[in-house]
């Protein structure tokens, strides 16, 4: 690796620190800070990403100074996005505005945004790779994994009674638990680029799965949906009252869906589904993180489960996700559970 001058080093862990700002998002965009430097590594400008329909951040930092920045440093937490389909990115912005160095912590390997350091190259540019890459992979932890992985962040939400049950055996599910999880149900939308459900479960809950700040405010980017399964949909569903894609896919493999999601760049995937998908998702090995929310209530074993039958004959068999939080939200528990994902 090259190494990179004292100054160049101060300001990457500058456009680290900024890059956690507390606009910053936490999803489904990823957080990342730029610093731009001039030949003698003095300041000229800074900027940071402030989350999914706002400007990058070598945007922001390019837009937010007057000076000129021919021939300055870019120092980039992530690689800038190169989108060749479009009529412009940041990669063709720093070019534009004369940059003729840019030092990058992490490379940007997802599907749709990448090759922008060769672009850079190609067009004379020096480019510094994975400066601070330990630090600044540790700002968006599930864009990291899922580049590792190459398929999306998945995160899969289950709502149960004390006992494990997520409806009474008449199919009755709405609102097992509280307010408060429910709310929080809505951030983890606003933090996803894709929710994952099944055309059952959404006949069934009659749920719209929009992100929403209250019962009459959305949040301003809401998340696709994906529909699984054979039944077909009414067109005056509530899932058609948002500003967002809706696909319906009859039959497919769970691993189609994702490689799907991941080529149309929705990197952060939350499955909001019945036992029979959720428990699916979980056999396959594909759910990075578990957000089971416990209410306060017993049902009776003539509920329905909330996961399906796996096939575990031995207690050794079962499935031992870690326990990564556990907090009381409302009169709710809600456990944070990591599966070490396979490959
Ligand atoms: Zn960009």
């Amino acid at each position: 690796m090259v190494a990179v001058n004292s100054a160049e080093h101060i300001a990457m862990s500058h456009a680290i620190k900024i890059a956690q700002s507390n606009d910053a998002p936490i999803g489904p965009n990823p957080r990342v800070g730029c610093v731009i430097l001039n030949s003698e590594g003095e300041y000229l400008a800074q900027g940071y990403h402030k989350g999914r329909g706002t400007r990058h951040a070598e945007i922001e930092a390019i837009q937010s100074t007057d000076l000129k920045l021919m021939g300055s440093t870019a120092v980039l937490t992530l690689e800038p996005c190169l989108r060749l389909d479009r009529d412009t990115d940041c990669t063709r912005e720093l070019i534009k505005a004369g940059i003729k160095k840019v030092i990058i912590a992490q490379v940007d390997v997802t599907s749709q945004s990448r090759f922008g350091a060769k672009y850079l190259t190609e067009h004379g540019i020096e480019v510094i790779n994975e400066v601070m890459l330990e630090e600044a992979s540790a700002l968006n932890p599930w864009l990291t994994i899922a580049m590792d992985q190459q398929r999306p962040y998945l995160r899969l939400k289950i709502a149960t009674s004390l006992d494990g049950k997520v409806a009474t055996n008449s199919g009755s599910s709405k609102w097992i638990t509280g307010i408060e999880s429910r709310n929080l149900v809505h951030n983890l939308r606003s933090e996803s680029h894709a929710i994952i459900t099944s055309v059952k479960t959404t006949l069934l809950d009659n749920s719209s799965f929009t992100a929403r700040i209250s019962d009459s405010e959305m949040h301003l980017q809401q998340p696709n949906l994906h529909l699984l399964g054979s039944e077909s949909i009414p067109l005056d569903h509530p899932i058609f009252n948002a500003k967002r894609e809706v696909s319906h896919y009859q039959s497919i493999e769970l691993d189609d869906v994702l490689q799907k999601l991941w080529d149309r760049q929705e990197l952060s995937v939350l499955v909001e589904a019945g036992p029979k998908l959720s428990t699916a998702f979980i056999r396959s090995g594909l759910v990075n993180e578990l957000f089971w929310f416990t209410a306060p209530i017993i049902i009776g074993a003539d509920g329905l489960s909330a996961i399906d039958t796996l096939g575990v004959n031995d207690i050794k068999e079962a499935l031992r996700p870690h326990l990564k939080s556990h907090s009381r939200i409302g009169s709710d528990f809600l456990s944070i559970y990591q599966f070490a994902v396979s490959a």
